[in-house]
């Protein structure tokens, strides 16, 4: 194994603590989506299943090897399958008014209702929600409404955040007794004291890159995974030869350079830019920054790419290191779906 994810558990539980000093004695819903953001989905999901209230997916295929814990799918309901065979422990998100003609009235489903607060990408709208509520405890006796919730989309702007949970606490707080889920902050929401200030009336939060890490540590949340691999070759290159593509690069004097599998397909040269929640954007803007920055290191020391990393490889200045060496890998587990072994740690690294 020349390339590998180290994962470790304990800072995940040490998240998910910190996660519940900051919101109190709400529930926690475990974002598990997209591969448990790169980490591996089906451990992180035993990992945490007895730390957090649920869990919640993106997509139904998520849910699927898990049995013994309640699973929120968060996305539209435009998986009609998703109707024919609800699993008992499956909670489904009723985003759209639409979706109850998919119902079959001969099945027990457990749903929260989505409600549409400006992000304007699926849910009902405020408005409507309490007659879409009369409309299913009137017709719809098979259908439990276990939760309501908003997502917010743009919370570094306090300010706009505060009317969304407005908007969103005048129309849901009336359900609080009667809904055991009522939530609206994910991380960053979690990390801003205003924000949780504002939504005190809800009783749930739901943390995915906030678990993981990836966001919060000035505010004591801890990285829980690094990125390593090994060389799976070298190569020697005299003194005035160029390397790699558009032969960017040029040997200063003979050298040897290193070549590491791993590169773009793997998420490395994407660094993750926090406040910025489209992939693009921040592909572009780490492609743009991550020339200045180092992404490579052997046991702290930066290491010099040369050029840019390439598709599946990246080409390293191997002076100074050793075939044994184990290069540490800046880069985002998010676009990493599935591709890259995970190795689970337990016990303070
Ligand atoms: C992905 C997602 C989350 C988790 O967001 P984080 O910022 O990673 O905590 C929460 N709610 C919804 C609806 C999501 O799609």
């Amino acid at each position: 194994m020349s390339f590998w994810c180290e994962v470790y558990v304990d800072r995940i539980n040490h998240n998910i603590n910190k996660v519940k000093e900051l919101v109190g004695d709400k529930k926690i819903i475990g974002v598990i989506k997209a591969n448990a953001y790169g980490l591996g989905r089906d451990n992180i999901a035993n990992h945490i299943k007895d730390k957090v209230d649920i869990l919640a997916v993106g997509e139904l295929k998520d849910a699927e090897n898990i049995i013994d814990k309640d699973v929120l799918l968060l996305s539209p309901l435009s998986q009609k399958e998703v109707f024919l065979n609800p699993k008992e422990n499956l909670i489904l998100t009723l985003d759209n008014e639409e979706a109850l003609d998919y119902i079959n009235k001969e099945k027990e489903y457990r749903v929260h209702i989505y409600v549409d607060t400006g992000m304007n990408r699926m849910g009902i709208k405020p408005q409507r929600l309490d007659s879409f509520i009369e409309k299913i405890e009137g017709n719809f006796k098979n259908i439990k409404i276990e939760g309501i919730y908003t997502h917010l989309h743009k919370c570094h702007d306090v300010e706009q955040t505060l009317v969304q949970i407005k908007l969103f606490r005048k129309f849901t707080e009336k359900y609080k007794e009667k809904v055991e889920y009522l939530h609206c902050l994910a991380s960053s929401g979690i990390l801003n004291s205003k924000l949780r200030e504002a939504a005190k009336f809800t009783t749930a939060v739901r943390a995915g890159n906030i678990m993981y890490g990836y966001i919060g540590l000035a505010d004591g949340f801890k990285k829980s995974y690094d990125y390593y691999a090994k060389v799976d070759a070298t190569y020697k290159v005299k003194a005035g030869e160029t390397i790699g593509y558009g032969a960017l690069y040029k040997a200063k004097s003979d050298m040897t350079i290193g070549i590491i599998p791993v590169g773009n397909i793997h998420g490395l040269g994407v660094a993750r830019e926090i406040r910025k929640s489209f992939f693009y954007d921040v592909f572009r803007a780490a492609v743009r920054s991550f020339k200045e920055r180092p992404i490579i290191f052997n046991n702290g020391r930066a290491v010099e790419v040369i050029g840019k990393p390439n598709m599946n490889v990246t080409i390293i200045n191997f002076n100074g290191s050793n075939v044994e060496d184990k290069f540490k890998l800046e880069m985002s587990p998010i676009i990493s779906d599935g591709l890259i072994e995970c190795k689970y740690i337990n016990g303070e690294k």
